[in-house]
């Protein structure tokens, strides 16, 4: 590392210092992030860069509440293969390298484990991974994709099309990337695109899922690798929904650290 150990930072502590830490039952923090396409104006690396500042500045608020553990950057990504750059981590391995991660921790003493999802098609893996993870141990494992945090603020404050407008690369990405660093962001690139078939029950949106779910291979909905409309980005919207999320995120690790580890009954 460089400069001084940072109190929030998991890997920043050596062994018998995590020893003692154990007692207070920091919550801890796993980021899991993408290496993909994200149209013609934002970077492959978008999914880990937003997932990773959000728990940066959320852990950087209360370090004495939570362990940022080092990230997971690579996803699920084998409908994005067609968009050349993209990394795939097939959807079992990233299961398995999760849990393995998780009941590390509860192999130590840690109760509260919380994984932090940038990257859609992540979720369903990490939802089990966390399922996962209470079965096979004594600990909690929760999991959220960020923009689920600020659900009620999007759809208040967003300006694109609902369903459709904030799905990839979209409204909501573009808007935090420029909030964040307007450098990494080539807005003379940005196009509208939202492919998808128009239904009353599936769409994708990262404001609101869909009613029915089905993720398509991505060629079949977008040419840009967008679904979304990040023309109507900006960095003012982009403060606003990173500073809610960070919020967010602090509430709950604060709840989530609270939370009762009641007994595992079995009542045969
Ligand atoms: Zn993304």
């Amino acid at each position: 590392m460089d400069g001084p150990r940072l109190k929030y930072r998991y890997d920043h502590y050596t062994w018998p210092e995590i020893r003692e830490l154990v007692a207070r039952q920091p919550v801890c923090l796993l980021p899991v992030g993408s290496v993909e396409d994200h149209g013609h104006h934002l970077p492959l690396d978008t999914d880990n860069y937003l997932i990773n500042r959000i728990c940066d500045e959320a852990a950087r608020r209360i370090p004495d509440e939570v362990l940022l553990l080092p990230p997971i950057p690579y996803g699920f990504e084998d409908h994005h293969m067609s968009f050349p750059g993209t990394i795939t981590v097939k959807p079992e391995h990233l299961e398995a390298f999760v849990l393995d991660i998780t009941l590390s921790l509860a192999h130590h003493g840690f109760r509260k484990v919380l994984l932090a999802d940038g990257h859609g098609s992540n979720v369903p893996i990490l939802d089990l991974a966390a399922r996962k993870t209470i079965i096979q141990s004594e600990a909690l494992c929760a999991c959220f994709i960020w923009p689920s945090l600020i659900s009620d603020l999007i759809r208040k404050t967003r300006e694109s099309v609902f369903p459709g407008g904030m799905s990839h690369a979209c409204e909501l990405e573009t808007s935090v990337y420029l909030y964040l660093n307007p450098e990494a962001v080539d807005m003379t690139k940005a196009v509208r695109e939202i492919g998808f078939e128009r239904s009353k029950y599936y769409w994708h949106d990262l404001g609101a899922g869909p009613k029915v779910r089905m993720v398509e291979w991505w060629t079949r909905i977008s040419r840009s690798g967008v679904v979304g409309d990040p023309t109507l980005a900006t960095a003012e919207k982009g403060k606003l929904w990173f500073e809610a999320a960070v919020d967010a995120l602090v509430e709950f690790i604060q709840e989530f650290r609270r939370f009762e580890l009641r007994p595992k009954l079995d009542l045969h």
